[in-house]
């Protein structure tokens, strides 16, 4: 397991805000989702931390999964299989004081003297191990107990509860470092194994296979189209989309900057906004770029390409890791 970088929803965000004049009025709409994103991909990575220390011969852990249960698709952070259980886990990573009301289903959040009201944890767990299990049924698994935890990423968050815990919600809320024995007492509590190492197996190769990664536009989530976005070669300098192709360098008019490969950010842009194929005119409508040959000698220098009528062809982009 490899503690995850970046998610591409984070990349698109990244570009989408580059690439969006700082005037436009979805501006900070986007700057609030990319800030709330960086939140919540540190309460993931601190989570990845401890997942490591799970025993390897006992515990399989799968993280980031987006399934399809035949209805709807579900997210889950992580996801930990074992002979006698499945465990999800949702990650929350609120600053401030939490409070969990365990009897009206809701969760208040404090914080720098605002109060916020988010769903529910627990039944968003609840709705996710409904679905996992139809999944699991669809995908003819045998059944298995499935169990969940809200997982605190910050450690400096209060918690606190309210109302009765006849549930007995309140233990299922745990802080990272109790991750271990937390997981460990399940274990021992648990009954006997149901699944064995081989299924293990096959279901982590066939949960990983299922897994469909967000890719919707993130133009049609926040309403843009692509004549929102700046034009052009940006430059890595001053950051201005000011450069302009000279004999074999692009040249920022705005610095006096010279680069050999500015053009390699722009298509990453595109890929990250656009899709992962290009043709000559949209590189040049996007890079703001009027040299044909340029354009096709720079494309098949980065991109493959199918080999079909130099009109229309499409270049593969492949510059998102
Ligand atoms: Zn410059």
């Amino acid at each position: 397991m490899k503690i995850r970088s970046k998610t591409i929803e984070h990349l698109q965000l990244e570009a989408l805000l580059r690439r969006l004049p700082p005037s436009h009025k979805k501006w900070s709409e986007v700057e609030s989702h990319l800030l709330r994103h960086s939140a919540g991909h540190f309460g993931e990575t601190t989570a990845d931390v401890y997942l490591q220390y799970l025993p390897r011969n006992r515990y399989h852990v799968l993280q980031d999964l987006r399934l399809f249960d035949g209805i709807r698709h579900f997210q889950i952070d992580a996801l930990i299989i074992t002979t006698s259980f499945i465990l999800i886990m949702e990650v929350k990573n609120l600053r401030g004081k939490l409070i969990f009301d365990l009897e009206h289903h809701q969760l208040f959040r404090t914080y720098q003297e605002k109060q916020d009201i988010f769903p529910d944890p627990f039944l968003q767990v609840e709705h996710q191990t409904l679905q996992l299990t139809r999944w699991l049924q669809t995908a003819q698994f045998p059944d298995i107990p499935i169990h969940s935890f809200i997982l605190i990423a910050n450690p400096n968050t209060t918690i606190k509860t309210h109302g009765r815990d006849t549930q007995q919600y309140k233990r299922r809320i745990i802080r990272p470092k109790l991750l271990f024995s937390e997981v460990e007492k399940l274990h021992s509590r648990s009954s006997p194994p149901v699944w064995d190492s081989d299924l293990i197996k096959l279901a982590a190769e066939t949960l990983h296979k299922a897994n469909t990664p967000f890719t919707a536009s993130l133009l049609q989530r926040f309403e843009l189209t692509p004549a929102d976005l700046i034009k052009g070669i940006r430059c890595p300098k001053c950051e201005k989309f000011r450069m302009e192709r000279k004999r074999a360098h692009w040249f920022c008019s705005s610095c006096g900057h010279k680069s050999e490969d500015a053009h390699l950010d722009t298509l990453r842009d595109y890929q990250l906004l656009m899709g992962d194929e290009i043709s000559n005119p949209e590189f040049r409508a996007f890079s703001c770029l009027s040299s044909e040959k340029v354009a096709r000698t720079l494309l098949s220098d980065h991109c493959p390409h199918n080999n079909g009528a130099t009109r229309g062809r499409k270049y593969r982009l492949d510059l998102v890791k």
